[in-house]
C-alpha cells in the first residue's frame, strides 16, 4: 500500500514534532525549511539554554494563556503534554531540571544539544529534511517551491511568527493562508522589550520589582527582574507587560512605573523612614535606601530631594514624595514595543477557523496548522515551546491518519 505523503513547512519546534509524529505513524514526510538549519529559533531560546517547557498540572499551564488560547490548546496539551515531550527527550539521554519558578531546562546540555536530539528523532523515523528550501506558496495538491509544485496528500504549515526575522520567520505562512480565505488576527508584539521616550540609566538591572503599565487606568503589571537598556527597558517584567502595552498603545498613551518595594506598604516604608530619621539623623537619605546606586539617585531626583540631604531634614511632605517614588517611580510614556524583537508574536491564524482537536483548517481541505502561526502567545516560562510541541504532535497525528482515511 502506498504511504501517505505529507509536506511539513517550517522546521521549528512545531514542524519538527509534527514531522516526527506523522513519520512515526508510517507516513512519508518531507520537512521543508528555508534556513540552512533545523530548529533555528530553538537554538536561541532561553538565551541559548532552551526553556523547554513548564512544570505543573496541565490546567495550571493552560491558565498562563489568555482564556480563548487556553481553550484552544486544552485538547492538544492533554493529548501531548509536557511529560510526554520530556519523556521522549529524557529516554534519549537528556537530563533536565526544574527551576523553583517551574521553568524546565536541560541540565548539562544547551539549546544546540536539544536540536541535535530532535534531528536524531527525525532520522530515527526517516523524515526527509530539505534545508534552504523556501516554500513559496500552497497549492491544492501540495506545496509550491520556486516555480514548481511538489505534491503531498496533506500539508502542515508550521512557519512560526514574524519576530526575529533573521531566524527565518518572516510571516510567510500568513500570506498564503490569508489568500486561501483564513482570517489573520492583527499581529502585535509580545514578550518584547519596551522603548521609552527617555532613559538615563541604561545598563542598570533591578531584581524583583513590580512594573505597572497604565492608560487612564492600570492595564497590566508584572513582577520580576528588569533591565534598563539604551532604548528603554527589557527583562522579564518588561516582556511580561509588553503584549498589553502594545495593544493599548493602538488607542491610548501608555505610561509605566516601577514599584521597587512590592512587598512593603506605604505605611511600613513611612514607619521605617521615621525611625531612621530619629535613630540616625545625620545619615544621608540616600544611604537609607536599599536600592542600587543609580536607581536610588533617580528615585531621589524624581522626588525632588537633594542627593546630599540628611535624614533629620526629611520633612513629612518630602518623605511622602520619596515613598511615592519608591512605590511608583514614573518611567514616562512608552515610545514603541518593537514586534520584531519579541520572543513571540501575538495574532496569527484565527483560532475559530482551526479545529482544536485535530489542527485541521476549517476552511481549506487537507491544510493543517500548528505552532506560532496560530493566534497564540503565552508568557515567558516555556509555555510557547510547549504550545508548539503539543499542537505539532496533534498536527502530525491528524495528517498521517487523515491521509490513510
Ligand atoms: C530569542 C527567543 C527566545 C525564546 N525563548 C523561549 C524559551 O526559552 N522557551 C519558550 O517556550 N519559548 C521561547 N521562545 C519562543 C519560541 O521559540 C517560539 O514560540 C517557538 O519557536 C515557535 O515554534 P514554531 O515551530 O511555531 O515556529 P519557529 O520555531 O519559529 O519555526 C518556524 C520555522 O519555519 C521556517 N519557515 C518560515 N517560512 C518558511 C518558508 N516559506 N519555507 C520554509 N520554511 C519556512 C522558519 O525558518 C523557522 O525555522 C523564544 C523566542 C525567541 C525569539
Amino acid at each position: 500500500m502506498k504511504k501517505p505523503t505529507i509536506a511539513v513547512v517550517g522546521a521549528g519546534a512545531a514542524g519538527i514534532i509534527a514531522a516526527w509524529r506523522a513519520a512515526t505513524l508510517g507516513a512519508a514526510v518531507t520537512l521543508y525549511e528555508k534556513t540552512p538549519r533545523v530548529g533555528t529559533k530553538i537554538m536561541i531560546s532561553g538565551g541559548g539554554k532552551c526553556n523547554l517547557t513548564h512544570d505543573g498540572p496541565t490546567e495550571d499551564v493552560l491558565r498562563a494563556f489568555r482564556p480563548n488560547e487556553a481553550q484552544f490548546l486544552r485538547p492538544s496539551l492533554y493529548r501531548f503534554g509536557a511529560e510526554d515531550f520530556l519523556e521522549i527527550l529524557t529516554s534519549r539521554g537528556l537530563a533536565i531540571y526544574t527551576r523553583p519558578d517551574g521553568r524546565i531546562f536541560p541540565v548539562y546540555q544547551n539549546a544546540k544539544d536539544v536540536v541535535q536530539l530532535l534531528i536524531g528523532l527525525l532520522r530515527e523515523v526517516g523524515v526527509t529534511v530539505r534545508l534552504e528550501e523556501p516554500v513559496t506558496g500552497l497549492d491544492a495538491g501540495g506545496v509550491r517551491l520556486r516555480g514548481r509544485v511538489e505534491p503531498a496528500d496533506s500539508v502542515i504549515v508550521a512557519t512560526g511568527g514574524s519576530s526575529y526575522p533573521n531566524s527565518g520567520t518572516t510571516g510567510d505562512g500568513w500570506r498564503w493562508i490569508a489568500e486561501l480565505g483564513h482570517s489573520i488576527v492583527p499581529l502585535r508584539a509580545a514578550l518584547a522589550p519596551i522603548y521609552l521616550h527617555q532613559n538615563d540609566i541604561p545598563g542598570l538591572a533591578l531584581r524583583d520589582v513590580l512594573l505597572k503599565a497604565r492608560t487612564t487606568k492600570e492595564i497590566a503589571k508584572w513582577r520580576g527582574d528588569l533591565l534598563f537598556t539604551h532604548q528603554g527597558i527589557s527583562g522579564p517584567s518588561a516582556l511580561g507587560v509588553s503584549r498589553d502595552v502594545a495593544e493599548a498603545m493602538e488607542s491610548a498613551e501608555v505610561t509605566l512605573s516601577i514599584d521597587s518595594r512590592p512587598d512593603e506598604t506605604f505605611e511600613s516604608l513611612s514607619g521605617r523612614l521615621i525611625r531612621a530619621s530619629r535613630d540616625n539623623p545625620h545619615h544621608l537619605v540616600a544611604s537609607r535606601l536599599d536600592l542600587p546606586e543609580r536607581f536610588r539617585e533617580r528615585v531621589l531626583t524624581s522626588a525632588a530631594i537633594p542627593l546630599d540631604q540628611r535624614m533629620k531634614a526629611l520633612e513629612r511632605k518630602a518623605r511622602n514624595r520619596l515613598i511615592e517614588n519608591i512605590k511608583g517611580l514614573p518611567l514616562g510614556r512608552v515610545r514603541a514595543v518593537p514586534l520584531e524583537k519579541g520572543e513571540v508574536v501575538a495574532g496569527g491564524v484565527s483560532l475559530a477557523e482551526v479545529d482544536a482537536k485535530t489542527m485541521r483548517s476549517r476552511i481549506v481541505p487537507n491544510l493543517i496548522l500548528c505552532g506560532e502561526v496560530l493566534d497564540i502567545a503565552g508568557p515567558v516560562g516555556g509555555y510557547n515551546l510547549q504550545a508548539a510541541w503539543s499542537t505539532g504532535y496533534v498536527a502530525g497525528n491528524t495528517a498521517a491518519l487523515q491521509s490513510v482515511e
